[in-house]
């Protein structure tokens, strides 16, 4: 018989406290399985506080790295299942010895399937004796062996060798939805991904002002959308026009708090999407002191047009740790391509720093007439990408 390859899966048991344990796992494996979709992956198997995928060696590679992005997950191995007969384990484990440049080496066997004639023990110190043999450099260490060479012995026997981690965090979907403002920066990619690790399956909200912002714009959000899609799976992006609201909001208001009153039409635009989509809050990007319109009086002015909770996981980070986590989870050289975004364009010479949510509704006043007209419109008119 062929040996077979897989992925051992495992996740935290920690995360699992306050959450139904059976609803996450259920969840976990189908988040796999939608992941591997397009594999030719014959299973993903729930079995004694692991999840199994069985995969096409020739698509081990590719499995690894999909399986390293999926949320719930602590570590991964690559394994191979072998039947359990010891000739058999006895090549596998030489072969994995043979795949790794190591001095020393320890076996840890595992007896699951009482009918094997080994106890555990025994497995490990025969084993070790094969390498030996086979190896007659190595030395074993039973503490921090170079190399460690596990065998399970079960109804078929897995040998593994390397411990991937993972991100940890809750599968995808099981905080609920939330719509993300994602704009072609460095930080709305990165609080998506940080939302999406708490289990939040996350829906992007992208303004677009054509031709102000360029169709090249419109496409690296696009792209950031399928980065982060790497780690959530599907994922839907609401492109709303943003143009005509706003010329609209530059024309009509006082230059200093143009740059306020658009984020706050963003926002009311946002949680319109979000409640016809079912998401139950928004996210952004925004970082304390970052820019003049994320202070605190600031953040209060655009939180004031919102009844959903406003998640901002980057709120008490420096810039260079966000940076860290794009550059980790690959989205940072997309966001750092320089197609303008609707925000810069208008940025006023003198922005509001310390806006008072009175004056910003007295500035805002000339746009109310027509507002809510403009933004049912804008939903209206939104394109959706599915991703
Ligand atoms: P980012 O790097 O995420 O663009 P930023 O530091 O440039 O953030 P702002 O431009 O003030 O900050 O935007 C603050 C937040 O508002 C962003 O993180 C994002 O969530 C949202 N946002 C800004 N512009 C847009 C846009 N064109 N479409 C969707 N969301 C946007
Ligand atoms: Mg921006």
């Amino acid at each position: 018989m062929n040996n077979r390859h897989v992925i051992l899966v495992r996740y935290g048991e920690i995360s699992l406290k306050g959450l139904n344990r059976h609803y996450f796992i259920d969840l976990l494996v189908k988040n796999i399985r939608n992941t591997f979709k397009h594999f030719k992956t014959v299973k993903v198997q729930k079995v004694q506080g692991r999840i199994i995928i069985h995969i096409d060696e020739s698509e081990l590679q590719d499995g690894l790295e999909a399986a390293q992005r999926i949320f719930g997950i602590v570590s991964i191995s690559p394994a191979v299942v072998i039947e359990s007969k010891m000739p058999v384990i006895e090549n596998a484990v030489l072969k994995e010895a043979e795949e790794h440049t190591f001095s020393s080496f320890r076996i840890t066997a595992k007896r699951g399937d009482k009918r094997f004639p080994m106890q555990s023990p025994e497995i490990g110190r025969y084993l070790g004796g094969v390498v030996l043999k086979n190896f007659s450099d190595k030395s074993v260490k039973m503490k921090d062996a170079d190399l460690n060479i596990w065998v399970e012995v079960r109804e078929e026997t897995y040998v593994y060798s390397t411990f991937i981690p993972c991100h940890g965090g809750l599968p995808v979907g099981c905080s609920g939805k939330s719509a993300l403002l994602l704009s072609g920066g460095i930080d709305s990619p990165v609080a998506g991904y940080m939302m999406a690790k708490r289990g939040i399956r996350p829906l992007c909200v992208y303004f677009h002002s054509f031709p102000f912002t360029s169709e090249r714009a419109k496409e690296k959000v696009v792209d950031l959308a399928k980065i982060l899609s790497k780690y959530t799976g599907k994922i839907d992006l609401y492109v709303v026009p943003f143009t005509d609201i706003q010329t609209k909001i530059v024309e009509l208001c006082p230059e200093r708090q143009t740059t306020i009153i658009i984020r706050r039409f963003m926002m009311r635009i946002a949680q319109a999407i979000a409640e016809k989509n079912e998401a139950q809050s928004l996210i952004t990007g925004e970082s304390l002191g970052q820019v003049a319109s994320q202070t605190q009086e600031g953040l209060a002015t655009t939180n004031a047009v919102v009844s959903l909770p406003v998640f901002r996981p980057l709120i008490g980070m420096d810039k260079q740790e966000i940076v860290e986590i794009a550059r980790d989870i690959g989205t940072f050289e997309t966001s750092i391509l320089p197609y303008e975004d609707c925000c810069t364009i208008f940025v006023p010479k003198h922005p509001e720093t310390r806006p008072r949510l009175k004056f910003i509704e007295r500035g805002e006043e000339p746009m109310m007439a027509e507002a809510g007209k403009m933004i049912d419109q804008a939903v209206e008119q939104t394109e959706i990408i599915h991703l």
